[in-house]
């Protein structure tokens, strides 16, 4: 068997390698590393592009990948052949043609080269080759890190939405979407990019060429291609870009720095009494009227004098309002009593975390974890003061991406992050701390791979989620 350099990505990809044979039968041999026939056979149709070969007849072998494949050296567990006539298999020698795999698995740009006798077609196939409506791709996200979980100045969610549905067959990943990515993703012909980072931020007046930015959102409208971005909802659900950031450092006892609250919609209580029934709904009647009141809480009990106490629950935003209104009551006025109302925290999620180690390491030992662990040659490491690289770190502060205002606040021997400013460094370095700067997206990128399996999982391996290759650090050192 000849192979060939192909361009093969990410797990479930399949290189297809055609060879021209001299005999009236079409031998398909599959070659799989880890499924047998029948799945295979039953998720996918081989081909829906093959071109005229005249009266030759073909064998085709199927491998499945797990890498990127220079040269394809692939390992044989599992070796299948079977007879298809050729007639069957080129039923109309320029048309698509069947064979007994599932349509869905057919992509539109299939590369086909050919040397001597061996015809080569390969293409990114994927396992199990299938589809998804854009609305069922964005519960599955929401799933797996609520949307309300992102700080309030953030812009999250499903940024680029085509008018024309398009079922999601193909889901990449990427920290930044850049000009480069967006390359990639539309040679890939991809359907959705999750891009970690807003590519969209700031509101647009204009959609022209001269800004990048607005160059992306056109070419993903033009291209048909949805655009979602999860940011610091990723960074405060457990589990997130944050848990995995401190999980370089090994295990212990973790806390989150900046606590994650039910609701970010903030809420005041207020208790008063009313002279009887009939005053209360004239109240209730002009406070309904109040802009942002829409859905306040109201409880009444009788008093020991024949009146009403009261509690109302309102939104923040609404508080002025509401409070004239009640201060305009006599009664009321003079038994008004406002709280704020303190939303439950949602345990574990947040920005930044605490971690005390179970195992404390030198300051040079946990340098090198954390080389290890952003797959980084080089970190920058400001030493605390009176702390030298054999220094015992136990506990260790991080915040993904740029997170100064995060770990600044807390007493630790380490804070790990992608950028602090000089000053924010200097801070640091005075209170005793030493600081590890990988810079930003270095600090983040890494948990593309881990979010990829979680997703893969949650939609049950039905779409080709591949992590970018061309999205990295536009800072590198030289
Ligand atoms: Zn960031």
């Amino acid at each position: 068997m000849t192979t060939m350099p192909v361009n093969l990505r990410g797990v479930g990809f399949y290189c297809i390698v055609l060879t021209v044979l001299s005999n009236s039968v079409v031998n398909v041999h599959c070659f799989f590393t880890a499924f047998p026939l029948l799945m295979f056979g039953g998720s996918r149709k081989l081909s829906g592009r093959l071109f005229k070969f005249s009266c030759l007849n073909l064998s085709c072998n199927i491998f499945k990948t797990n890498r990127f494949y220079r040269s394809v050296k692939l390992p044989f567990s599992h070796h299948c052949s079977f007879p298809l006539s050729s007639r069957s298999f080129l039923a109309s020698p320029l048309e698509p043609c069947s064979f007994p795999f599932s349509e869905h698995s057919v992509r539109s740009h299939f590369s086909v080269l050919r040397s001597d006798k061996v015809i080569r077609y390969f293409s990114y196939f994927t396992h199990p080759a299938g589809e998804m409506d854009l609305k069922a791709v964005l519960d599955v996200l929401e799933e797996l890190a609520p949307l309300s979980l992102a700080e309030s100045w953030d812009n999250v969610g499903l940024l680029v939405e085509p008018s024309k549905p398009r079922p999601i067959k193909t889901i990449m990943l990427t920290n930044d979407l850049t000009m480069a990515v967006m390359d990639e993703a539309v040679t890939m012909n991809c359907d959705l990019i999750i891009s970690y980072h807003p590519p969209l931020f700031r509101p647009f007046k204009r959609l022209v060429q001269k800004d990048w930015k607005q160059q992306l959102a056109v070419r993903a409208l033009e291209g048909g291609i949805a655009i979602f971005s999860p940011h610091t909802s990723w960074d405060s659900v457990i589990g997130g870009v944050n848990d995995w950031l401190v999980g370089g450092m090994g295990s212990g006892q973790t806390s989150v720095l900046s606590q994650a609250y039910t609701s970010t919609q903030q809420k005041h209580r207020l208790e008063f009494s009313i002279l009887n029934e009939g005053e209360l709904d004239g109240l209730l009647e002009q406070i309904k009227c109040i802009e942002g009141n829409e859905s306040f809480q109201l409880s009444t009990v009788k008093n020991e004098v024949g009146g009403q106490q009261v509690v109302l629950t309102c939104a923040s935003s609404a508080l002025t309002g509401v409070a004239q209104t009640l201060l305009s009551n006599l009664h009321a006025s003079k038994s008004l009593n406002i709280t704020q109302v303190q939303q439950p925290p949602l345990i574990g999620c947040g920005q930044g975390r605490l971690r005390v180690l179970d195992e404390p390491v030198s300051v040079a030992a946990a340098v090198q974890k954390m080389k290890t662990h952003l797959g980084l040659p080089h970190l920058r490491l400001a030493l605390g003061n009176q702390k030298t690289l054999d220094s015992l770190v136990k506990t260790v502060a991080v915040c993904a991406g740029s997170g100064a205002s995060v770990v600044q606040c807390v007493k630790a021997d380490l804070c790990i992050t992608g950028e602090m400013s000089h000053h924010e460094v200097l801070d640091a370095v005075a209170k005793g701390t030493s600081v590890i700067l990988s810079d930003h997206s270095n600090s983040e990128r890494g948990y593309l791979v881990v979010f990829k399996e979680k997703l893969a999982a949650k939609l049950s391996h039905a779409v080709n989620i591949v992590v970018s290759e061309r999205d990295r650090d536009p800072l590198q050192v030289v």
